[in-house]
């Protein structure tokens, strides 16, 4: 009977990564490789992260399609990588930055920031670390004041903090970290 329990739960996860591999679409389970092109973080030096990515099993399923990091209301937003902005405006009372990153590919990845006060407009060119706009008060979901922040390909979403290097994601000097035998997260 254990055998039989631990392959149907086998089966159970060999379905959830089918679905989330069908929600991938055409550019695969992942969307495709995402370079750490970022060369900041979009608020602060390296903000909280107060909600992590949590892809959805589906494409309309529960999830968090993206990360929240905790900030000021009025913090300074800031483009990670360099790029063109596609959207800037209001989206359900909520405004909301879009930036399509350079040289990241045909679609092209695209960053999602939001509730942010843009201070660009649609078509604009940014660089890296330039202010988009500024982190209004309400509008977030999360308890206090909080960036959104995302990242798609065409429509697939993806978890954006692959877009920071090592060395802004582990700030500090280089340092031994133990071998514990334990494979680490995807
Ligand atoms: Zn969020």
């Amino acid at each position: 009977m254990a055998s039989g329990a631990s392959l149907a739960a086998d089966a159970a996860d060999a379905a959830v990564t089918a679905v989330t591999r069908g929600a991938g679409g055409a550019a695969g389970a992942d969307g495709g490789p995402v370079p750490a092109v970022g060369r900041v973080w979009p608020v602060g030096a390296r903000p909280p992260v107060l909600r992590g990515w949590e892809p959805p099993a589906t494409v309309y399923g529960p999830g968090h399609r993206g990360v929240d990091l905790g900030a000021a209301p009025g913090t300074p937003v800031r483009a990670v990588a360099a790029g063109r902005v596609s959207f800037a405006g209001r989206v359900a009372g909520r405004g909301v930055v879009s930036v399509e990153l350079t040289g990241t590919g045909d679609p092209p990845l695209r960053t999602t920031y939001e509730p942010v006060q843009a201070s660009v407009t649609d078509g604009q060119e940014v660089a890296a670390g330039e202010v988009i706009g500024t982190l209004e008060a309400t509008g977030s979901h999360c308890g206090s004041a909080c960036l959104h922040w995302g990242l798609l390909r065409a429509e697939t979403y993806l978890n954006p903090l692959l877009l920071l290097p090592p060395w802004l994601l582990n700030p500090g000097p280089p340092r031994l970290l133990p071998v514990l035998g334990v494979p680490l997260p995807p």
